[in-house]
This record gives structure tokens, C-alpha cells and sequence, in this order.
């Protein structure tokens, strides 16, 4: 006699927990409008506009032609290793030995990974919110606790402070995001040492995930992690991407810069998961570290553009408050002067935009940041332009 199926799927209890992406479901919601025929405006997506750029995609072609078709080493190619390593040795002056460097499905990959390989049962990781939306659900799979850092009162800044206040004799890891995604801080260089001192006073391991790493906007600089002092980096991983920095979400590769110990435990995680990255995109993301990066200074000069016009836009919509992100491609304004009636929450506020206006934004409820909605500029100035025409639309009516 078969057993009745159980009437709620068994699912793992880490799993159970997790919750979906709140940046996904916004993609298939216009999806589904523009499926449905309407004009819609997304400013929801968190990936580039920008096609990849063709010396990428002729490496990968040419890859194909010559039959790179097969299983990889588990972290990359060699030749990819040493270009990543190459790029991070010319622009921040480091040394990483090819124990230390690993290729990843994503930048997502790495920082899961690197998650999964530390935490567990009993540790409790660092979050500043806003957080993007997979740290803590990661954090909740490998078993471990997240532990949310309120960065309101800082302007969204994490500080060294507030590191030290939030960290406890359980705390085994902090996950760091500069440039942030959802809401384009940057931490200044100083800050991020001072941040990884507390870390290693406490014996604290650090994710530093630089997955917005080159998009920063004067006089803000690029800086990676990666450049600090060893003994500062004997707790550091390093999760980056290649996703955005040259408009390759699709291709989903990644990489990590991390200890041997750390490295040789997420590539048994990665063995068992994934095996490797796609072999293809392994050629392409080779010849986007080790050519020429006018690519990644043009994308970065557009998304500068749309950013100084969103930014004095959005400060005249009313009930709207929008500090200037100094990086990534996110606007993240404050819309609780709007909510009123039965708009009473950001994402009322966000599907009020989708049912009226046929325009996404992302609810900042997801981010942990109730009252906020994340717009994306990573779309053309002129569909920005008609987006935000919308939302103040909707703005005025509320206020
Ligand atoms: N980290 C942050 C903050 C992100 O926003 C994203 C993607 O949206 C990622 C990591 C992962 O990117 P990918 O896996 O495409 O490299």
C-alpha cells in the first residue's frame, strides 16, 4: 500500500524559512503587464540596459568554435584565475596566489558560498539594512542567524560603530555591501578599515561583496577591500561580479578573492553544487579583465548622466525624500510622505504605480527598509524621464 501524500510538502526546515526575492517577483510582475500588451516602465530591474559589449561575446564565440564545450576545473580555468588575479594585482596593487582566487556562476555564487563554508548552527551573521535581498535568506539556508544593523540613522551608512554595538561573542561573519544595493552607499575607505579592524579585534570573517565595485560617482572613488593591510584580509573574502561592471547578468559569472583555507572549502561546496562556471562564459569574462575597460568608463558615464537628472527629479516630486547615492544605479527614496488612505505601505504605494501607471518600482519592504521604493536607472534616460513623469502622477494625487 503506497502512504498518502502529506498534505504540505516536507520541505527542510531552513528552506521553509527562506523567503522569495522580493526583486524577482517585481520582474515577472512587468513581465506579465508587458506580456498583457502595456506600455510598461520598468525601473525594477537591477541589471544594465546595455547589451555586452562585442569583444565579450566574440571571445565566447570563438570559444565555441574551438570546442570549449566541457567541464572546467572546479574555479575557473587557470587562464581565468590569473586574469582575475592580474586585474586586481594592476588595479589595487595586491598579490593573491592562485590558492586564493576562485570563479564563481555569479557573484551570487561566491557570496553563497562563502556563506555556506563559515556559518552555521548557533553563529549569527552581520547585515546592515537596507540589505539586499539574498543575504539573510543565504544566511538562514547555511542554518545561521542574521542579525540586522539599522543604518537609518547614519543615512544608511554602516559604521565601525555600529559594527562594534551590533557584534556579540556569537558573531562569525558580517557580509558588507559597497557600493549598496538597494541604496547606492558607498563607504569611505577609512570607514571600511575601521570597519575591519572591529572585525578582526573580534575575530569576525567579512564577505565584502563588490558587485557595484566600479560604479561610483565623483568625488566618491573606487575601492575595493581588497587593497587593506594583510592582516586585515586574513578574514576577508572578497565576492565580486561581472554581471554588472560589464553587462553580463545572463553569462552569470563571478569570482572570489579569499584565504586558502576559505577558498579550498567553498570550491568542495561549488564541486558538489555547480561543478563549475559555463565553460563559455569562462572565455568571456577572461577577455573582459584582460582587455581594455573604455567599456566599463562609457556605461559608467551614461549611468552618471541619468543619475544627476533622476536625483534632482525625484527631490521635486512631492512626499518624496531622495538623498544622492554616491554608487550602483539605484535611487532609494523615503515615500512615507505620500502614503495616505489605503496607500498605507511602500509596496501599496509600488502596485498603486503598477495598477495606475503601468510602472515598476521595487518596494523597499523587501530590503527591510519599509517607506522606501528602490528605482532603477540602468534603463534609457527617456524611459526614466516617462517613469518618473508617471510616479509624480501618481505622488500628486496622493499628496
Ligand atoms: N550582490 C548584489 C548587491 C547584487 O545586487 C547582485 C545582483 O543583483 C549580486 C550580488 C549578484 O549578482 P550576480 O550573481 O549576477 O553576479
Amino acid at each position: 500500500m503506497t502512504k498518502a501524500v502529506a498534505q504540505t510538502f516536507p520541505l527542510a526546515p531552513n528552506v521553509a524559512r527562506m523567503r522569495t526575492s522580493a526583486t524577482l517577483a517585481a520582474m515577472q510582475k512587468a513581465l506579465a503587464l508587458r506580456a498583457a500588451g502595456a506600455d510598461v516602465v520598468d525601473l525594477g530591474a537591477g541589471e544594465p540596459d546595455f547589451d555586452t559589449p562585442e569583444h565579450i561575446k566574440r571571445a565566447a564565440v570563438e570559444a565555441l568554435r574551438q570546442g570549449k564545450t566541457k567541464y572546467t576545473e572546479t574555479g575557473g580555468t587557470r587562464a581565468l584565475q590569473e586574469a582575475i588575479v592580474n586585474y586586481y594585482a594592476r588595479a589595487f596593487g595586491t598579490q593573491y596566489d592562485f590558492k586564493e582566487v576562485m570563479a564563481t556562476a555569479g557573484g551570487k555564487q561566491a557570496i553563497f558560498n562563502a556563506v555556506v563554508s563559515l556559518a552555521g548552527p548557533g553563529d549569527e551573521v552581520l547585515i546592515a539594512r537596507p540589505y539586499w535581498v539574498s543575504f539573510p535568506e543565504m544566511v538562514t539556508f547555511a542554518g545561521a542567524t542574521p542579525v540586522v544593523i539599522d543604518t537609518e540613522e547614519s543615512g544608511f551608512h554602516l559604521t565601525a560603530d555600529e559594527v562594534a554595538r551590533a557584534a556579540t561573542p556569537r558573531t562569525k561573519l558580517i557580509i558588507i555591501n559597497s557600493p549598496s544595493n538597494p541604496a547606492g552607499r558607498v563607504i569611505p575607505p577609512a570607514e571600511f578599515q575601521r570597519i575591519l579592524e572591529v572585525c578582526a579585534e573580534r575575530d569576525i570573517y567579512a564577505i565584502s561583496d563588490e558587485c557595484y565595485l566600479h560604479f561610483v560617482y565623483e568625488p566618491a572613488r573606487v575601492f575595493s577591500a581588497a587593497s587593506l593591510a594583510p592582516e586585515l584580509r586574513a578574514r576577508l573574502c572578497i565576492a565580486g561580479s561581472f554581471s554588472k561592471t560589464y553587462a553580463m547578468t545572463g553569462w552569470r559569472m563571478g569570482y572570489a578573492l579569499a584565504p586558502a583555507q576559505w577558498i579550498a572549502a567553498m570550491l568542495k561546496v561549488q564541486g558538489h553544487a555547480t561543478s563549475n562556471p559555463n565553460s563559455v562564459a569562462q572565455y568571456a569574462a577572461t577577455e573582459a579583465l584582460n582587455t581594455a575597460q573604455d567599456c566599463v568608463a562609457d556605461m559608467l558615464a551614461e549611468y552618471a548622466r541619468r543619475r544627476a537628472w533622476l536625483i534632482k527629479a525625484l527631490a521635486d516630486i512631492p512626499g518624496f525624500r531622495c538623498f544622492e547615492p554616491e554608487g550602483a544605479f539605484y535611487a532609494f527614496p523615503d515615500v512615507r510622505g505620500c502614503l495616505r488612505g489605503a496607500v498605507r505601505t511602500s509596496g501599496a504605494f509600488a502596485e498603486k504605480l503598477v495598477d495606475d501607471e503601468q510602472t515598476v518600482v521595487t518596494d523597499g519592504a523587501g530590503f527591510g527598509a519599509e517607506g522606501f521604493i528602490r528605482i532603477s536607472y540602468a534603463t534609457s534616460l527617456e524611459r526614466l524621464q516617462e517613469g518618473v513623469r508617471r510616479i509624480r502622477r501618481v505622488a500628486e494625487r496622493l499628496s
